[in-house]
């Protein structure tokens, strides 16, 4: 991990804001990849937080040789998917890395709100058809689905500062998390222990809460407006 200075300038593109993103987000996993693979270990294979850490240094190594301000945002979120594609092993690796590669070309002509939820669905799209998943499997796109329904409706209502759109979004990926406890896994290893998975949230859908949580903190410090995550969707 880098020791790099995470504090965030009113001004920054959004280039050099998705790479603070991805550089919290690594620093988070690694804080907690040992709870997320003790998560893994009550359902599936014990690795996901070191899987997940693995590719997440790859990608800081990969940005740090990069030129963030003369790089497009589409081509830094492709190289992201890229390195964690190559980098991790198991189902989340393809899933995670293809879908930002995918979903990259959303945001080729733009980086507005209306292109990042075009990027969001195009993800959750790809996790759906890749990882032939839908809700109620016990999976991340049970934490994913809820959090990017909010944020499309947000900017399709267009009532809601960025904060607030984070901060709702935030939410319902928790919701969505807490909610995978009381499934039994259908999808991934995790599939393989049956009903003993009940009781424990899925790491991916935990790890999919982690990634809103600093989504929602960047965005704060960014627009410099503070909004408790706490709020129930009126949407
Ligand atoms: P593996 O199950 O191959 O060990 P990882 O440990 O790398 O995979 O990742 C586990 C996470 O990946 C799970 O917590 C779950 O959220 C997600 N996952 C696994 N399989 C699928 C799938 N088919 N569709 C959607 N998400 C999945
Ligand atoms: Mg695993």
């Amino acid at each position: 991990m880098t020791g790099s200075d995470t504090s965030v300038q009113q001004d920054l593109s959004s280039e050099a804001l998705i790479v603070k993103l991805v550089e919290r987000i690594a620093r988070r996993v690694d804080d907690e990849k040992e709870y997320l693979t003790e998560l893994d270990s009550k359902i599936g294979d014990a690795d996901f937080g070191v899987n997940l850490d693995r590719g997440l240094t790859a990608v800081l190594e990969e940005l740090d040789g990069m030129d963030v301000e003369s790089t497009f945002a589409a081509e830094i979120v492709e190289t992201v998917g890229r390195v964690l594609m190559s980098e991790m092993a198991g189902s989340s690796g393809i899933l995670f890395g293809g879908g930002l590669m995918t979903a990259s070309a959303e945001i080729k002509g733009g980086t507005d709100a209306e292109s990042f939820v075009a990027f969001a669905w195009a993800y959750v799209d790809h996790v759906e058809e890749k990882g032939d998943v839908s809700i109620g499997a016990k999976t991340m796109f049970d934490a994913i689905v809820p959090a990017v329904n909010l944020l499309s409706k947000s900017v399709e209502h267009d009532e809601r500062s960025p904060a607030e759109t984070t901060g709702a979004a935030l939410a319902a990926a928790r919701r969505g998390a807490k909610f995978t406890s009381t499934l039994e896994a259908k999808k991934g290893r995790a599939s393989y222990v049956e009903s003993r998975s009940i009781g424990h949230p899925d790491p991916g859908a935990v790890f999919t809460a982690i990634v809103f949580e600093e989504i929602h903190s960047l965005v704060q410090e960014a627009t410099d407006q503070d909004i408790a995550a706490d709020v129930d969707d009126p949407l």
